[in-house]
């Protein structure tokens, strides 16, 4: 994965989010605070105005820049987390020393077992590890059996989609929505769904 590649997403991601503003906004206000919507805008529009500063950088130090920024314009639960998954996936394709597809599995997932250690969270616990697990753990998989981009591309959209769906009936045991128990029951988790959605968008810039 290029550098080049990295910017194009953070515009696709920007254009995504702010796409789906209403209903990113909605999902915050049923089981949290209402301000998710405006957290991933602000992240997302401070990584694109960077693109210049980016541009001159190999992958894994703009996927740490990305984190760093990130760390300190998104408030909230989702920015530690969000940002600890860049620099996290950054550390493991540095030491990597190469671009395979391999690598930004395994990359992947080491960004979200960080945002697992950070959050101390995990599967099933109505948040964005709902999603981000499960493609992680696809896309190691199929990374490993030599699967095509592109064929990867499609199964983790699915994952991604069908993990985002799960979250609707659980109960959350992490998160503001915690403290709503049985009553979040009904509603998808808001950053399950922005997560859903930067997954989709990558994927479909290489599908
Ligand atoms: P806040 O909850 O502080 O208002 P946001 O609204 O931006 O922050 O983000 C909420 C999202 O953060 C939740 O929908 C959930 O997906 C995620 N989240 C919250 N706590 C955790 C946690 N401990 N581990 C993983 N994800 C979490
Ligand atoms: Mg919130």
């Amino acid at each position: 994965m290029k550098t080049s590649f990295i910017l194009s997403a953070t515009v696709a991601i920007r254009d995504t989010i702010l796409s789906y503003e209403s209903e990113l906004e909605s999902l915050d206000r049923a089981i949290g605070d209402g301000d998710h919507y405006i957290n991933m805008k602000r992240g997302a529009s401070a990584i694109v105005e960077m693109q210049t500063e980016l541009e001159p950088l190999t992958p894994d130090a703009a996927l740490n820049k990305i984190g760093l920024k990130l760390l300190s314009t998104i408030g909230g639960a989702s920015g530690p987390l969000l940002a600890s998954f860049f620099m996290g996936m950054a550390k493991v394709i540095k030491e990597s020393g190469d671009e395979s597809v391999q690598t930004y599995a395994t990359a992947f997932a080491a960004g979200v077992d960080v945002i697992r250690q950070r959050g101390k969270a995990d599967l099933g616990e109505k948040t964005m590890l709902d999603v981000l697990i499960p493609v992680a753990n696809q896309f190691t998989a199929l990374a490993a059996t030599n699967t095509n981009v592109q064929e990867i591309s499609a199964a983790l959209i699915q994952t991604a989609e069908q993990g985002m769906l799960a979250t609707k009936n659980l109960i959350a045991t992490k998160g503001r929505a915690a403290s709503l128990g049985e009553r979040a029951i009904g509603h998808i988790d808001p950053g399950a769904k922005s997560c859903q959605l930067m997954i989709t968008t990558v994927c479909k810039l290489i599908s």
